[in-house]
């Protein structure tokens, strides 16, 4: 990946929602688009989506620790 690139601008995307609710769109200096994550800022190739979701379902540490939460946790509060 090419580190020289900086962010510019968040750009409005009308990609599969299920998983660019969880990037923004990035436009960088070079004039190409990068997906960040939302939680952990991380940039990567905003052109393969599979890619993305990968990043969702495996890599991101931020869904990774609210996946873990989530399943039998025996902390969950019932004042909901
Ligand atoms: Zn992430």
């Amino acid at each position: 990946m090419a580190c020289n690139d900086k962010f510019v601008m968040v750009l409005e995307t009308k990609r599969n929602p299920s998983i660019w609710k969880h990037f923004d769109l990035c436009l960088m200096t070079d004039n190409h688009e990068m997906a960040r994550g939302k939680g952990c800022g991380k940039f990567m190739k905003a052109a393969a989506n599979s890619t993305l979701k990968l990043h969702i379902d495996r890599h991101c540490p931020v869904t990774k620790a609210k996946n873990e939460k989530g399943e039998g946790s025996k902390t969950v509060s019932s004042n909901v």
